[in-house]
């Protein structure tokens, strides 16, 4: 994530506010976030990366694991 603007690598996800960003934007998977730097805000299909809990990706490594081993 980085702002398009000031070129700022740490802008944050916004808590949604408001009939569009809480009943619209999920029906897209859209999240708002802002650059704290210039107060740009975006629209992202994503959630940040701090979260990724996928089951298919873990399954996936774990099958790899076990045939290299
Ligand atoms: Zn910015």
């Amino acid at each position: 994530m980085q702002c398009r603007n000031c070129d700022c690598k740490h802008i944050v996800r916004m808590k949604r506010v408001g009939f569009f960003q809480i009943r619209v934007l999920p029906l897209f998977g859209f999240y708002p976030w802002r650059c704290p730097e210039c107060k740009t805000r975006y629209l992202f299909r994503s959630r940040g990366s701090k979260q990724r809990k996928t089951g298919a990706r873990s399954g996936a490594e774990a099958n790899s694991s076990l045939q290299t081993s």
